[in-house]
């Protein structure tokens, strides 16, 4: 493996209250406000909660296009990219949850464009990292492109996101107490590249939410906040690496598992979540514990019924994991866990019965 990595920052984070004015200006910034095609890729919901404010907004400065994402699929992706050669689009913005924003991030890098994220939603770290996470790739994990050139991360629009949401976030952001173990674990035995730095970065978003749960659970502005600046430097701590690395574990294995198993019925954050509380009982870190009295307090689903899953389906999940990505080792080791073994895990910690 080389020895050099390109670290490559957003150039601007823009957060608070009443942001999304800044829109234009960041837009001018690039475009020199002559008219130039800017792409706003976009969901058909969250066109109405952000987009059609953000189309109004640059009107005046640049050519707005509405691109419609349904579904974030590489396919999907890749037309938004031809559409961006074809019409001569030199800007995209990324509006909506993580759909829109994961779209926009590989779109634009194909396309060789800057890209703007303005997540509507506190739900995952990709609001501000360089990894864009599409279906229908031959790899169920993201794919690098290029770091977004700038975030506007507006309070009073993410406020409205669904609680659901919230909690997601605070579930990926826990993630990091193990991605961080996986990471010196393969640093150790593997001799991969380690870089504490990022790391400390990270495991500090993890505490933060920790620290902050209640207050960012209350969904109060203040709260959501919190959350997005964590978010946002879990991201950062992955421009910082190199990789998603600092970010993504075997907790997120057991993730990119389930979603394979289950597509569709359990969000991303939430199966973080759970996944963190798993890979902590196995490292032996009594953390388990604590994280798991947390996700009670404030929400985030522990048994497999309130995740709408079967005990099948969980301990599946868990003993596909290691597969999931073999080249990035983690706790899991090479051999995964086997059926017993994940089934007792299970037990012990009390997601099934
Ligand atoms: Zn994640």
């Amino acid at each position: 493996m080389s020895n050099i990595h390109n670290i490559e920052l957003p150039k601007k984070v823009i957060i608070g209250s009443g942001a999304l004015s800044r829109v234009r200006d960041i837009v001018e910034e690039i475009t020199n406000c002559r008219g130039s095609a800017v792409g706003i890729v976009t969901g058909e919901n969250t066109y109405r909660a952000g987009g059609a404010l953000v189309e109004s907004l640059i009107s005046s400065c640049a050519e707005p296009k509405i691109l419609l994402v349904k579904t974030p699929t590489l396919s999907e992706a890749e037309s938004v990219a031809e559409k961006i050669r074809s019409e001569g689009i030199k800007l995209v913005l990324g509006v909506g949850g993580g759909k829109a924003i994961d779209v926009a991030k590989y779109a634009g890098y194909r396309a060789n464009i800057p890209v703007i994220s303005v997540p509507l939603a506190p739900s995952h770290d990709g609001i501000a990292s360089p990894f864009a996470s599409l279906k229908g790739t031959s790899k169920p994990y993201s794919i690098h492109v290029a770091t977004p050139y700038a975030i506007i991360a507006d309070i009073d629009l993410i406020s409205k996101a669904p609680k659901k949401l919230i909690l997601s976030g605070i579930g990926d952001l826990l993630g990091k107490f193990v991605s961080v173990k996986d990471w010196r674990l393969a640093h150790r035995l593997k001799g991969e590249y380690y870089g504490d730095y990022a790391a400390q970065l990270a495991l500090l978003s993890a505490k933060h939410v920790l620290k902050y749960h209640e207050i960012i659970a209350s969904g109060s502005s203040e709260g959501v906040r919190i959350l997005v600046e964590a978010l946002i430097s879990s991201g950062v701590s992955m421009c910082i690496a190199g990789s998603s690395r600092p970010a993504s574990g075997s907790e997120h294995l057991f993730s990119h598992a389930l979603e394979l198993i289950a597509p569709g019925r359990v969000l991303h954050g939430e199966a973080v979540a759970l996944g963190t509380v798993i890979m902590l009982y196995i490292y032996g870190d009594p953390l388990w514990k604590k994280i798991k009295k947390v996700m009670s307090k404030i929400g985030l689903p522990v048994r497999a019924e309130e995740l709408g899953l079967s005990s099948e389906e969980i301990i599946k999940a868990l003993t596909i994991a290691h597969t999931i990505r073999p080249e990035r080792y983690t706790i899991l080791g090479e051999g995964g866990i086997s059926r017993e073994a994940a089934a007792k895990i299970l037990k012990e910690i009390g997601v099934i019965d």
